[in-house]
């Protein structure tokens, strides 16, 4: 087995604290992997909290934007070498056999794919820990290649916050022409600001925190929307092709939203609050609008957009932390005050 130090949630809600535990002995095809960044996404804060009700096993190790070097590899791996800089996203296994699972979609692996964090091994072996830790055993094929011109701690979010952005860009064709407006500016948000500029579209943030404005043009974006200012959906109805929502709350009058897609538009809900996202079907109805939503992406699509990122030289805005201040970091997240996405520096734990 081989001894790891990370940081766990030991119950549900809970301030997490130091944590060592152990992973199994590499098998044929699995890749050890030394982790040198975990990005913090909220979704790690969701499940720490248990907000999902998804009743996952405590003590949890969050985790699933990692981004490392390998340590040692399985007698049978093919992809990867001691020393290949890679990353882990969300999924470390899948069924492999299902209708999505052979359409390279493990991501809707109908069965259900393994998470990073959180999940029963397929074998039954134990549960899944993430990637607040030094070091991480995977299987070759949910390991992702991290180009050389991307530095590691700013491709950590890329294996969540950046898929799934760029997922739901790819699959409603964002490109030139199309008017694409993000909902929320934390860390998927802004990544969405730059990957759909990056994909020639125009882009428009609709953010409820007047003070990110001029990060937003930073970023890329053409226009920011104050959404706490009523009259902003008023002057700007049926202007979008497609809208994605990375809001990680409830707490949002969709029809508003809905107002803002020209006929036919597409709001794709990425964002997963505790609580259900209330609509009358009539915004949606009046301009034959269409609700969507999207989970992350495959590990193709992942390598695919990786190798986007590198190409376009794309990369997060990061607040570098050491593991002791992760608490710390999740208050200012729950705050919306994150610029853009915190990564934990597994280095010092
Ligand atoms: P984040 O960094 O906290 O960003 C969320 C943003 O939403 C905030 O920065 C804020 O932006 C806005 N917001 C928060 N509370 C709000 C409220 N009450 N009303 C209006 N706007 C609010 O979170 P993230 O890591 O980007 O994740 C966003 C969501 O996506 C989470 O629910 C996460 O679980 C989910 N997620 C889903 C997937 C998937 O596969 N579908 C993958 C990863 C994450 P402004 O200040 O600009 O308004
Ligand atoms: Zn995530
Ligand atoms: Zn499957």
């Amino acid at each position: 087995m081989i001894q790891t130090k990370g940081i766990a949630a030991l119950k549900a809600k809970e301030a997490l604290v130091p944590y060592s535990f152990e992973r199994r002995d590499p098998k044929e095809h699995d890749v050890v992997i030394d982790i040198k960044y975990s990005g913090i996404c909220h979704s790690d804060i969701h499940m720490t909290r248990d907000e999902w009700g998804f009743g996952s096993p405590f003590p949890m190790v969050p985790g699933h934007e990692i981004a490392g070097v390998v340590r040692t590899v399985g007698s049978k791996v093919t992809k990867y070498k001691v020393g290949d800089r890679v990353g882990v996203g969300c999924m470390v296994d899948s069924c492999r056999e299902c209708a999505h699972c052979k359409e390279e979609m493990e991501q809707y692996c109908i069965p259900g794919n393994t998470l990073t964090y959180g999940s029963l091994e397929r074998d039954g072996s134990g549960i899944t820990q993430g990637g607040y830790s030094d070091v991480i055993v995977v299987n070759e094929d949910f390991v992702l290649r991290i180009p050389d011109n991307l530095s590691l701690e700013t491709a950590a979010p890329l294996l969540c916050a950046g898929i799934t952005t760029y997922s739901p860009l790819n699959h409603w064709k964002t490109g030139p022409g199309k008017k694409v407006a993000v909902m929320g500016l934390g860390g998927l948000g802004h990544m969405a600001v730059k990957l759909a500029k990056a994909m020639g579209a125009e882009v428009t943030v609709l953010s409820q925190t007047a003070n990110k404005k001029e990060d937003a043009i930073k970023l890329g974006a053409d226009h920011f929307l104050h959404t706490k200012l009523k009259e902003v959906f008023k002057e700007n109805a049926l202007s979008f092709d497609l809208i994605i929502n990375t809001v990680s709350s409830a707490d949002l009058n969709m029809a508003d939203y809905f107002g803002l897609l020209k006929l036919d538009g597409t709001l794709v809900s990425v964002g997963a609050p505790d609580k259900p996202l209330s609509l009358h079907p009539f915004p949606l109805l009046m301009m034959r609008r269409n609700f969507a939503g999207s989970a992350i992406g495959s590990i193709k699509e992942t390598q695919e957009m990786l190798d986007f990122c590198g190409k376009h030289n794309i990369t997060p805005e990061i607040e570098l932390i050491e593991p002791s201040q992760v608490n710390d970091a999740y208050a200012r997240v729950l705050k919306s005050d994150v610029r853009y996405r915190f990564v934990i520096d597994m280095g010092k734990i």
